[in-house]
């Protein structure tokens, strides 16, 4: 195939990439996003297997199948309260493959007694180990949260040296690798890589997990951009920097919104501490629960309602109750909106995903910072499933391991209206005072059950 069509093939799909990325940083347009991303994606395959036509079209037809069915079916089948899960064993792949191809193209080189000059040489050993670390993080990353191993953080004494000496090995092997040209280094670098990966990801646990899945994902395209030097490939180039600095960029929005640093996520070891705030001290005979009858007659003399989904929301899968509860209230001339904090649930934009699955429109969904100075003039607020973005103990307690993390102010609201099933913790782990405040009623049970009763009890009166 000519290298000129194999270029311009590969600049299309780079192009439709970076559309794609575009795309998806709005719920309007994140669909389109996502079809524009698998179309260049599958412009890239076709046209690299046709030009380097080393694999019979019968493998590639093969490979396609069951490539297309594991993605459909994990698309189908992972419900979304799974998908850091998912993205962190896609991610882990996407560097496992990267280490291997690097490695292929190398021995391929020196069977063929092909000159592997510097760039090829350090791209080999950046796909080992950035790739090396990302898989064997990845899956750790991905058992913690399927719960096959503890998710706590384990810390030991001298962890960071123990770490430091394997990153050390596996530059050491990198540059033997280097001057020797002997693949056994190759595999050393590798063995040592991944042990680094594992040791890298046992410290964290808790709410940082999504954080270092993100930053897993960067390295995954690190891995992908090295390889792309390693095999002269243009479009494996682009598209692993595109993911490495989307990746980074997500990461750090995240650490943004939780209030810690990245390197406070990395060693700081979240979930570690344990909480010391006595629950009975804060909930002890405060706690008022109240009727969706109640309730009901409580918004009916409400003028503005700002709805707080949180990962109760997600679990009950209650968004579509959640909708109808919207248009009920609105046709009762009530102002309706909708407080989205950025690490609700538990995956970015995991409350735009699925207000926008229940057609609740875009305009309707509040950011922190918009919403925050609202909430004096909300006559009442509804927390659906929602327990440590609204914690006020994120401002007042130092200790807490939400401390400084920046929070829906629901509690300057007239009154907070908290739909969940029990008092027990949200993620962080810890008790929340405002389930315990003068203004807060507390409407116990599942999310989707008691937001219908409150739309049955709304229409009734
Ligand atoms: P949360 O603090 O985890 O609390 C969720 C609450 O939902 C629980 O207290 C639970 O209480 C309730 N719940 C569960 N199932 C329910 C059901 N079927 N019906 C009604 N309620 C139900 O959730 P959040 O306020 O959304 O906070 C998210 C947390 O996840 C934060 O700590 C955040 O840092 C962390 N996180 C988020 C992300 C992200 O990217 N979004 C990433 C990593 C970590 P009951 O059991 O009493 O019902």
């Amino acid at each position: 195939m000519p290298q000129a069509f194999v270029n311009i093939a590969y600049l299309i799909s780079s192009t439709l990439f970076i559309f794609a990325l575009k795309g998806l940083s709005h719920p309007r347009t994140a669909v389109r996003g996502n079809l524009l991303g698998a179309l260049g994606m599958l412009i890239a395959i076709v046209v690299t297997l046709m030009d380097k036509s080393i694999v019979s079209y019968e493998l590639i037809i093969l490979g396609f199948i069951l490539g297309s069915a594991i993605g459909a079916i994990s698309a189908l089948k992972v419900p979304m309260t799974s998908m850091p899960q998912m993205v962190a064993i896609f991610n882990g792949f996407g560097g496992g493959a990267s280490t291997l191809v690097a490695a292929l193209a190398f021995i391929e080189a020196i069977e063929l007694n092909k000159a592997m000059g510097t760039q090829e040489t350090v791209a080999t050993v950046a796909s080992g180990l950035i790739g090396a670390v990302t898989f064997w993080g990845s899956m750790v990353a991905f058992a913690k949260l399927e719960g096959l191993i503890e998710e706590r953080p384990i810390r030991y004494k001298g962890e960071q040296i123990v770490k430091i000496i394997f990153a050390l090995a596996s530059i050491i092997f990198g540059i033997i690798f280097g001057m020797e040209k002997n693949m056994n280094y190759y595999w050393y670098l590798v063995a040592t890589s991944s042990i680094l990966g594992v040791l890298l990801t046992i410290p964290i646990g808790g709410a940082d997990m999504p954080v270092v899945i993100s930053l897993l994902n960067s390295y995954s395209g690190l891995a992908a951009c090295a390889t792309g030097f390693v095999l002269n490939n243009n479009v494996l180039i682009i598209s692993g920097s595109l993911v490495g600095a989307s990746g980074i960029i997500l990461t750090n929005l995240m650490c943004k919104a939780m209030n810690r640093s990245l390197t406070n996520v990395l060693f700081g070891g979240f979930g570690e501490i344990v909480a010391e705030t006595d629950e009975d001290k804060v909930y002890g005979g405060k706690i008022k629960s109240a009727s969706p009858e109640e309730i009901a007659m409580l918004l009916e003399n409400a003028r503005r309602v700002v709805i707080v989904p949180g990962y109760g929301m997600a679990v009950s899968q209650a968004q579509f109750a959640v909708r109808d509860l919207m248009k009920v209230l609105e046709s009762k001339g009530i102002e309706v909106e909708f407080a989205i904090h950025p690490v609700a649930g538990r995956m970015p934009g995991h409350m735009n995903v699925l207000l926008a699955e229940a057609n609740i429109p875009y305009e309707k969904l509040k950011e922190m910072d918009e919403i925050n100075p609202t909430f004096e003039q909300t006559d009442v607020s509804i927390v659906i499933g929602a327990n440590d973005v609204v914690n006020p103990l994120a401002r007042t307690d130092s200790n807490s391991p939400i401390a400084g993390m920046p929070i829906l102010d629901v509690d300057k609201s007239k009154t907070v209206v908290v739909i969940k099933r029990s008092l027990a913790p949200g993620f962080a782990g810890i008790p929340n005072p405002l389930f315990a405040a003068d203004n807060t009623l507390m409407l116990f049970g599942d999310a989707k059950k008691m937001v219908q009763e409150l739309i049955n009890a709304l229409k009734e009166s």
